[in-house]
Formats: C-alpha cells, sequence, structure tokens
C-alpha cells in the first residue's frame, strides 16, 4: 500500500493557495481569517474522507476513522497556522500526509484495529498568540483554558473572541484521543538530512532549551584619559563571555547555543561600555548537560568578573526540558523506512514542535522530510515532491503498524 503522491501534491498546491504570498509562500496567521478558509478546507477534505470531524473547545480539528475495536486512536497530527511571509510545507505538510494516509486506507479498503485521528492543532507558531505550541499544550494540560482564551494579539484582540468568530470554538468533550500513539511529519527545516543526502530522519526528540540574560555592570568612562589598567569595560567582558558561549558549544556535542539579543550603554565611540544586556539560549537533547553549560557559562563568569572588575549577573529564567520520543514509536517509524528502503537517520530536533506536547497525551515521534537549503520560516522553504512522498509513506506505513491493520 503507498500514498497517491500527486492527490498529495495537488492538496499541497490548493491549500498553499489561501493566504498566498507574492514570494511562493504563504502567510496564515492563526484564528485569521485565511486560517479560517484553510480550516474550512480541511474540513471539507476531511468529511469527504467519510471521517467524523469534530471541533474542540481550543479549535482543534479533528477528523476520526473508525477502528474495529474500541481501542485509543492513532493520532496523525501537525498545524495549518503559519508565521508571516511563511513557507507552504511548515505544518501543512503534516496535516496533508495525515489526510492522505487515511485516504489511501480508504482506497484500500483497509481495516484498523485502532482508529485513526487527523488532527490539526491550533496556534502551532505562536507568532499572533504567544505561546508556541498552545493548544497541544492546552490538551496536555500545559496550559489551562482560561490561559489559552485570554491570550492576545498585538491588537489586544483575545484569543477566546477570535475562535469564535471564525466558528471554531467547539467543545472540551472534542479534543482529539485518548490516544494509544502520535505522529507528526514535519518538514526538517534545518540542514542535516540534505547534507547526507538522506531523504528522511528518524527523530529522537526535542531537545532541550535554556534561556538566561546576563547583565554586565562596568563603569563608563572617558575612553582617552582612562589607562587600561583602570578600566572596568562591560563590553570587553561580554566578548570574553560570547566566546566562551561559543567555544562551549563547539567542544560538547549535539550543543547549539546563541547570543541573540545584546545592548549596550552608552553605545558612544568615545565612552568606556559600562552596561551590557545580553541573551544567551543554548538547546540539548540532555538535561544534565543544559545544567553543564549553565555551570560552565557562570564558572566563566566569575573568572571574568574577578579579572575585570565588571560586575556580572547570570540569570536562568527559562527551560523547556528536552522531551525524548517513544521508542516503540519511533521503532515504527524505522520499521517502515526500512520496508519502503528509504535511507533515514536519528536526529534531534532543535525546534519546537506540537508533538513535545503530544507526548504528554500518549507515545509520540516524528518524522523528518528534506528541507532545500535547510530553509524554513521562510516563503522559499522547499521539499521535493520525492522526497514528500517517501515522508508521507512513512507515515502510512508505521501508522498501519501502530494501528494493528489488516487487510479487509
Ligand atoms: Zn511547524
Amino acid at each position: 500500500m503507498r500514498v497517491n503522491s500527486q492527490r498529495l501534491h495537488d492538496d499541497l498546491s490548493r491549500l498553499a493557495e489561501i493566504g498566498a504570498t507574492p514570494g511562493g509562500g504563504v502567510t496564515r496567521l492563526a484564528l485569521s481569517d485565511e486560517d479560517k478558509a484553510a480550516r474550512d478546507l480541511l474540513r471539507s477534505w476531511l468529511e469527504d474522507a467519510g471521517l467524523a470531524v469534530r471541533v474542540d473547545d481550543l479549535g482543534n480539528i479533528t477528523g476520526r476513522r473508525a477502528g474495529s475495536a474500541e481501542a485509543p486512536a492513532v493520532i496523525l497530527a501537525s498545524h495549518l497556522d503559519s508565521v508571516r511571509q511563511g513557507g507552504r510545507y511548515d505544518g501543512a505538510y503534516g496535516v496533508l500526509a495525515a489526510l492522505e494516509v487515511v485516504r489511501t486506507l480508504n482506497d484500500h479498503g483497509a481495516a484498523t484495529r485502532h482508529p485513526i485521528e487527523v488532527v490539526d492543532w491550533t496556534n502551532e507558531e505562536g507568532v499572533r498568540f504567544e505561546p508556541a505550541m498552545l493548544c497541544s499544550g492546552g490538551v496536555a494540560g500545559r496550559f489551562d483554558r482560561d490561559y489559552v482564551y485570554s491570550r492576545t494579539d498585538r491588537d489586544g484582540v483575545r484569543f477566546e473572541d477570535e475562535l469564535r468568530r471564525i466558528g471554531y470554538l467547539g467543545k472540551e468533550a472534542n479534543r482529539p484521543g485518548p490516544g494509544a500513539a502520535s505522529l507528526e511529519a514535519h518538514i526538517e527545516q534545518g540542514p542535516v538530512l540534505e547534507a547526507e543526502d538522506l531523504p528522511i530522519g528518524v527523530v529522537l526528540g526535542i531537545v532541550g532549551i535554556t534561556w538566561l540574560d546576563v547583565r554586565l555592570s562596568g563603569r563608563a568612562d572617558h575612553a582617552g584619559p582612562t589607562p587600561m589598567a583602570h578600566r572596568r569595560d562591560a563590553l570587553a567582558a561580554a566578548a570574553r563571555l560570547i566566546s566562551g558561549v561559543e567555544a562551549m558549544a563547539r567542544e560538547t556535542d549535539e550543543t547549539v547555543a546563541t547570543v541573540g539579543r545584546f545592548v549596550v550603554e552608552p553605545n558612544s565611540i568615545n565612552t568606556i561600555p559600562g552596561r551590557v544586556v545580553m541573551s544567551v539560549d543554548f538547546r540539548h537533547p540532555s538535561a544534565s548537560t543544559l545544567d553543564a553549560l549553565v555551570a560552565g557559562l557562570t564558572r566563566l563568569a566569575v573568572d571574568v568578573q574577578r579579572e575585570s572588575g565588571v560586575e556580572i549577573a547570570v540569570d536562568r529564567f527559562w527551560t523547556s526540558e528536552p522531551t525524548p520520543f517513544d521508542n516503540g514509536v519511533q521503532a515504527a517509524v524505522q520499521a517502515a523506512c526500512d520496508e519502503l528502503g528509504v535511507p533515514s537517520r536519528r536526529l534531534w530536533s532543535r525546534a519546537g514542535h506540537d508533538a513535545k506536547y503530544a507526548q504528554d497525551l500518549c507515545p509520540a515521534a516524528m518524522i523528518f522530510v528534506r528541507s532545500r537549503d535547510g530553509l524554513s520560516h521562510n516563503e522559499a522553504e522547499y521539499s521535493a515532491p520525492d522526497d514528500l512522498e517517501a515522508g508521507a509513506n512513512v507515515l502510512l506505513l508505521a501508522a498501519l503498524r501502530l494501528a494493528d491493520a489488516r487487510s479487509r
């Protein structure tokens, strides 16, 4: 049994017309008119495929194909919302690949013991309503309903009001699941698979992320009369920390580290910098390694403070713990790759996905499809039709394993 690649391709193209941008991408912010149009189209496709469609209190859409037993569902999920001027594959691919799986089962009259649910999670991107993955997190119990409803966009419009306005405020009883397993197919959004000429990645999990603010307080002083030995230069001290962060990341396998936000005062050509505030973003699959990276930065800060006379405060203000995916669901994905003869490798996701919170609900995993140039959140985002087909076939065969399929 194999998916219909042309049908998948045609529907991706049709969906990409909604919110299409001149550069070939889409802008389909959560709960916008464009999101509503995409939802309406998905809903019609789910109904045409014979699925029972329901909408929950957070706007998540579920299309359910019955199983032969009263058993928890195999959930195939992703998201239809996009960033501003995003690509046409991020999220949309996972939802339409799931739809294609169900259509393929229908074409072959295949029965599964477990029901299969196709899910569109609301507001994955978090660009209109923060935080990201708001409604998978809501179903997982990470965020309560009042919190979700009270999120506002930059114009002060409330999530709940927009959800009602577009006609997607449903009932709590309609939430996805209960699930036996959850799978999300998604473009990689990074360069690893392309570099190794592999179409598919079996995702080990979502790395942990920790964010820190580092505040350096030196002394602003005249750039001329102040001898080097008398300076407390906050920017020179910050430069040592940045080099240290980069070195730590290069020395520790699988680590990425970024200083992305930086403020220097007074930012004047002839004044020694008195104050710096900078951010650090560390990502790694292991919580203990993240702790070690933070400890390393803290030790370095103590050394730099002693040598420079600049006071340094390190504040670790936010952490998202690593989420390793379920071994059994990963094994189903790997077995599907092997059965199809599709070359693949295991890799960690360094971006967040709804599958992180789906893993709270039931055993979960993800399938990555090669991205051209590793590009995403960009109108030029692209994955080749053959790779998209391979990913959908992996999703199909993995779902069949997890749903305990037999031929009718
Ligand atoms: Zn996405």
